[in-house]
């Protein structure tokens, strides 16, 4: 099993960043709103997560370790349905199939917290009680210890670093009610606290930047059931900021081709060629009319009606900018 779990962490662990992504997804799953992302060596040498969440009960710690795959399927309905979402149950198997994972937590009723503690190859869980609030800490240390090809792919301390930031700067802005803390190396990067109503804008000040909200048009436009929330950064930021592009269906951070196409188009029709537009934006439909898990490590969607999703962004867009230039 430690080698099927090897395989798959190849495909769910690409980096430290990729680890930041599913531990921070869980703690968000288990309802946390409050996590501390501590980082060493750019995740190199170890990454820790610590949130405020539900916690996992003693006697299902190692489950959370194990990979539920294959107990799940049993007919091709079944095959199916786990395909279609992706990775499910696989994360923490693959990270601590390739690192030295000690997982700590406490639930609400339980009088002590334990730790469980899980190395490469043997996949021994070893677990004892500990002292913990109620949530959880993922210690991921030595990451790719065991699989030394993938880890001669790992860049320098602070190109992987600055991919956990972006992580962290997405999954930010998508949950505007929690609190982020980013630490590397013992000091504090990026404190994202949430303000009492979860502002989304107060949000978007924190992670782009006070100039960008302040300066860019927001628009809040409906269509066909398709609603674009989102922040269109003015003709002076064009040049000053160029690595904000961020953009989120149903609340999932994307990369898609379709929408990044729809809005550099729009703003070339308005405002000529130009290097990088900067935008936040917001997209929300039917999840019947979307399939987020094409790929869930690529970060794309295919949409049931990609040319009306295409057109409706194009348009919108245009106009915003339009509105702001006469
Ligand atoms: P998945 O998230 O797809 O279920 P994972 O391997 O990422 O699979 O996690 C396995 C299980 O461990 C989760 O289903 C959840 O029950 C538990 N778990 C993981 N991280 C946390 C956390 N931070 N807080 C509470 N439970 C967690
Ligand atoms: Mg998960």
């Amino acid at each position: 099993p430690q080698l099927a779990n090897q395989i798959a962490a190849g495909e769910v662990v690409e980096r430290p960043a990729s680890v930041v992504k599913e531990l921070l997804e869980n703690s968000l799953d288990a309802g946390a709103d409050r996590i501390e992302i501590d980082i060493e060596k750019g995740g190199h040498k170890r990454i820790r997560l610590k949130d405020n969440g539900a916690g996992i009960a003693k006697d299902e710690l190692q489950l959370a370790l194990s990979r539920h795959a294959t107990s799940k399927i049993s007919t091709l309905d079944d095959l199916e349905r786990i395909l279609s979402l992706g990775f499910r149950g696989e994360a923490l198997a693959s990270i601590s199939s390739v690192s030295r994972l000690t997982l700590t937590s406490k639930t609400e009723s339980q009088s002590e917290a334990w730790q469980a503690y899980c190395e490469g190859r043997e996949m021994a869980v070893n677990i004892q009680p500990a002292a913990h609030p109620k949530g959880t800490t993922i210690d991921v240390a030595d990451l790719f210890y065991n699989t030394p090809a993938r880890r001669k792919f790992l860049r320098a301390e602070k190109t992987e670093f600055q991919h956990i930031e972006d992580v962290v700067k997405r999954i930010a802005l998508s949950y505007p009610h929690a609190s982020f803390i980013l630490k590397h190396n013992g000091k504090t990067t990026k404190r994202y606290i949430a303000d009492k109503h979860g502002s989304l804008a107060s949000r978007i000040a924190a992670v782009v930047g006070q100039k960008f909200i302040d300066n860019a048009v927001h628009i809040n436009v409906e269509y066909e059931g398709i609603t674009m929330n989102a922040w269109l950064g003015s003709e002076v930021m064009l040049r000053s900021s160029n690595d904000c592009q961020f953009s989120f269906v149903n609340g999932r951070g994307m990369r898609d081709k379709l929408i990044m196409h729809a809005i550099r188009q729009a703003y070339e029709s308005v405002w000529g060629v130009l290097e990088q537009p900067s935008f936040v934006v917001y997209l929300t439909l039917d999840p019947k009319d979307v399939d987020v898990n094409v790929h869930p490590a690529k970060h794309e969607v295919r949409f049931q009606q990609g040319r009306l999703v295409h057109d409706f962004i194009c348009k919108t867009v245009c106009d915003a900018l339009h509105s702001i230039t006469n």
